[in-house]
């Protein structure tokens, strides 16, 4: 299966995502983390890229295009992939249909997580994950069972997103309104978009998401 995540940030895209290539092992493709990583390795594109994100505005729709031209040509995409944060923009969805028919893949559904935007700046400011083993938490919904210590694997290590100050969060929503917003009609027009109510628990969430990931995979049998 060939999916796109789409939502505000915050929505739960990347949880979904993570959860998704664990249990149906198609391989997660999450623009944001691949950025991450190039800040850390302080690549060229890294460097072009760091105060770009702390602004919480837009990568070059040229360079983000390239990176995720070759991601998805990568063995671990045969089995199908999930894009998280890809496209964003109406210039990235259309390089993304015709990187598609080159490659003869048939984009399965897009997966629109809705969210109410008066919780998304506490879910936004209150995660952080583990440094050691990733496992996600949040000061407001989600904190750790014992202080400073993960739940997962008992370390003290966590970090924060440098773009998940509450300043960064209202300049990501006004990008995400802007820019990515208006990508949505077109994948509903070609039957595409399944929305889900990302307000609820990940518990109904991932269940609302399963049902419609059924359905595709049936519908691929016939
Ligand atoms: P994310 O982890 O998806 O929230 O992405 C974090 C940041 O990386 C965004 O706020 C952008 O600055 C940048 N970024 C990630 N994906 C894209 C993309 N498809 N186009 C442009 N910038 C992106």
């Amino acid at each position: 299966m060939n999916l796109i995540f789409l939502g505000p940030p915050g929505a739960g895209k990347g949880t979904q995502a993570k959860r998704l290539e664990v249990e149906y092992g198609i391989a997660q493709i999450s623009t944001g983390d691949m950025l991450r990583a190039e800040v850390k390795a302080q690549t060229d594109i890294g460097k072009l890229a760091k105060s770009i994100m702390e602004e919480g505005k837009l990568i070059p729709d040229d360079v983000i295009i390239k990176m995720l031209a070759q991601r998805v040509r990568q063995a671990d995409c045969a089995q199908g992939f999930m894009l998280d944060g890809f496209p964003r923009t109406q210039p990235q969805a259309e390089a993304l249909d015709s990187m598609l028919g080159e490659l003869h893949i048939q984009l399965d559904a897009v997966i629109l997580l809705t969210v109410n935007e008066a919780d998304l700046v506490e879910r936004i400011s209150g995660r952080y994950t583990c440094a050691k083993c990733g496992a996600g938490y949040n000061d407001y919904f989600k904190p750790t069972q014992v202080k400073d210590t993960c739940d997962v694997c008992g370390s003290h290590d966590f970090v924060r997103r440098a773009d998940d100050s509450r300043e960064t969060v209202q300049a990501r929503l006004k990008v995400y309104h802007e820019q990515t917003a208006p990508i949505l009609p077109y994948y509903r027009k070609i039957g595409k978009l399944h929305e889900i109510d990302g307000n609820k628990s990940i518990e109904e969430v991932s269940h609302q998401i399963d049902t419609v990931l059924k359905m595709i995979q049936e519908k691929g049998k016939k």
